[in-house]
């Protein structure tokens, strides 16, 4: 039995989503003419509380998306140093956008409204890039699944305004932090210009992403999505599989987090590794022991036929998923006590 913890993108649709797909109702969504994007893009919209919704690929070309349509050549975007749009997208913000990153040296990808202060280059000094966008990531990929506190994001919401910044969200996986910290997407939809979200991760879909804003700033989405290649045609046998998710997908993200706590538990007895950090979704990254050789332990959990990743400086991460079913779950608890 191949267990496949690298990443919660490994999932294949299920055999109901592939139904779904099967039968979905689809047009030339270049012309806007696919029926089932257009239900997804207007449910999405409607789930947020927000004007508009835009249908992507990829979480990548939603995020290069928005942070051109929010900054300028030469300006500059404040996020953390873990942030997927920085470490993760191929140097998109420059290529893309022109701008630069002002990493903030956050705690597992997230960072206080005293630091993103801090960060903002004051307008009139023309020596600087002008700071025009915060970017925040709910949950962090490089953080281990963490979930901001809502507090501290209204109070960078506060910051951005004062200084007349835009504010968007990479929600790749804010459905775990939704399940998680039991909140409602139209919170998050009150208070940023612009959300994307993944439906290829927790949802288990194949691939597709949606950028999620008011009218006035997505004006130019559909117009940077074209530019950047994406748009597509009959693609709501895609967007089918996203509906489907969103119906059969998110409750059950809590049985992920269930058991991304209980493999904690195992990793924090096993004398190799030195710390796991806390457990708040569905990720999970520990520590191994400075005498513990890296490739020595990612092979021997390969030979068992459990795969996982290392995300460098002897850090590890494993993610549980749609298709990691309650047997693998017993094999590698058991597994792991023997490595
Ligand atoms: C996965 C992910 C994305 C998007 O990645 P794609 O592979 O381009 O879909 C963006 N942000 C975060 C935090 C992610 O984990």
């Amino acid at each position: 039995m191949k267990i496949d913890l690298r990443s919660d993108t490994v999932t294949k649709p299920t055999q109901g989503m592939l139904e779904a797909m099967m039968s979905a109702s689809v047009g030339d969504d270049v012309y806007k003419e696919d029926p089932s994007v257009n239900e997804l893009e207007r449910r999405l919209a409607d789930l947020f509380g927000m004007d508009e919704a835009l249908f992507f690929p990829t979480g990548s070309m939603a995020n290069q998306t928005a942070l051109k349509l929010h900054t300028n050549p030469g300006e500059q975007v404040i996020c953390d140093k873990y942030a997927h749009i920085y470490n993760y997208e191929g140097g998109g913000a420059s290529f893309n956008s022109g701008i630069s990153c002002k990493l903030v040296n956050g705690h597992r990808g997230m960072f206080t409204v005293e630091q993103a202060m801090e960060c903002i280059n004051p307008p009139d000094f023309y020596h600087s890039p002008l700071t025009t966008l915060i970017e925040v990531e709910n949950t962090t990929n490089k953080g281990g699944g963490a979930c901001w506190d809502f507090d501290e994001l209204i109070k960078l919401r506060q910051l951005a305004d004062k200084h007349k910044l835009g504010y968007h969200l990479d929600g790749a996986r804010l459905w775990n932090a939704l399940v998680a910290k039991n909140e409602n997407p139209k919170q998050y939809g009150q208070l940023f210009d612009t959300i994307s979200v993944c439906l290829s991760k927790g949802l288990g879909c194949p691939m597709g992403s949606v950028l999620i804003g008011n009218k006035e700033i997505m004006k130019g989405a559909i117009r940077v999505r074209k530019i950047l290649g994406g748009g597509m045609r009959q693609i709501g046998y895609v967007a089918a599989a996203g509906l489907y998710a969103l119906d059969h997908h998110l409750d059950r993200l809590a049985e992920d987090h269930k058991k991304a706590k209980e493999i904690a538990e195992v990793l924090r007895t096993l004398s190799k590794i030195k710390t796991v950090e806390p457990i708040e979704t569905n990720i999970i990254i520990f520590e191994l022991n400075n005498d513990i050789n890296e490739t020595e332990f990612l092979n021997a959990l390969h030979e068992k036929n459990i795969h996982i990743i290392g995300m460098g400086s002897n850090k590890l991460r494993m993610v549980t998923h749609l298709d990691y079913t309650d047997a693998m779950h017993s094999t590698l608890l058991e597994q792991l006590k023997t490595i």
